[in-house]
């Protein structure tokens, strides 16, 4: 998508976490959803809850969030009916309503801190009505980045993108102090194939590799 211009796209399906990393690496703006099936019963679409909330306002507000019920076929009537009943019917105007929906949560519904006090929905809210509950059970914590391996991909990929030409693994070997996970880090962008090696211990991405279109940047440091 990149090397074609693309800087912005949306997408729901699945391994929707590696799509985050991608964004928040690449420096695109995407909406993403983790799909689910009606047939994953309320864990899907628990899950697909917890992605949208965990992953909105992240890579620098770049990534907006959605629930993604997957398609007519995979999930059922009760399930698309309990969606629809939060949009109005006509469908321009429930277009409207989502994008709405999406900056509520982006800018005043936040899932650390609500602002209540300024939010438009507050009279409808029945959690707000209720002197805002703790959830039952115990709280999920949030999925920690600082220290990740996702991290450490994303500091080398940052490199190889700011780069003109193929880095040296000495330059690389700047970016993590912990040589076994910024190997397995090098060594995994490797296998996924966004990294390429044009000579041992030389690193490009991926798009720079002979009979690949040249790669197109975005931002600062390729053009
Ligand atoms: S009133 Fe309800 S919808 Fe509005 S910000 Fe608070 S929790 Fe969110």
């Amino acid at each position: 998508m990149i090397r074609a211009g693309v800087t912005c796209f949306a997408d729901h399906y699945f391994a929707m976490d590696a799509v985050a990393e991608v964004v928040a690496a690449s420096g695109m703006r995407a909406l993403l959803g983790e799909a689910y099936f009606s047939s994953q019963g309320s864990q899907g679409r628990e899950k697909s809850l917890e992605f949208a909330l965990r992953h909105r306002g992240t890579a620098g507000g770049r990534i907006t969030t959605a629930l993604a019920p997957h398609a007519p076929y995979t999930v059922n009537d009760a399930d698309l009916a309990a969606t629809a009943e939060l949009l109005p019917t006509e469908p321009a105007t429930a277009a409207v309503a989502s994008a709405a929906f999406m900056e509520l949560g982006a800018l005043i519904c936040t899932a650390r801190a609500p602002r209540c006090q300024q939010c438009p929905l507050a009279r409808q809210c029945a959690w707000h009505a209720t002197g805002q509950p703790l959830p039952p059970g115990p709280s999920r914590r949030p999925q920690r980045y600082a220290g990740t391996d996702r991290q450490v991909r994303g500091k080398l990929l940052a490199v190889l993108r700011e780069a003109t030409g193929p880095v040296p693994a000495s330059r690389l070997e700047r970016v993590w102090h912990d040589t076994v996970q910024r190997d397995r880090a090098l060594a995994s962008l490797v296998a996924d194939g966004l990294v390429w090696q044009p000579a041992p211990k030389q690193y490009a991405l991926a798009g720079d590799a002979p009979g690949e279109a040249p790669s197109v940047g975005i931002g600062s440091g390729r053009s």
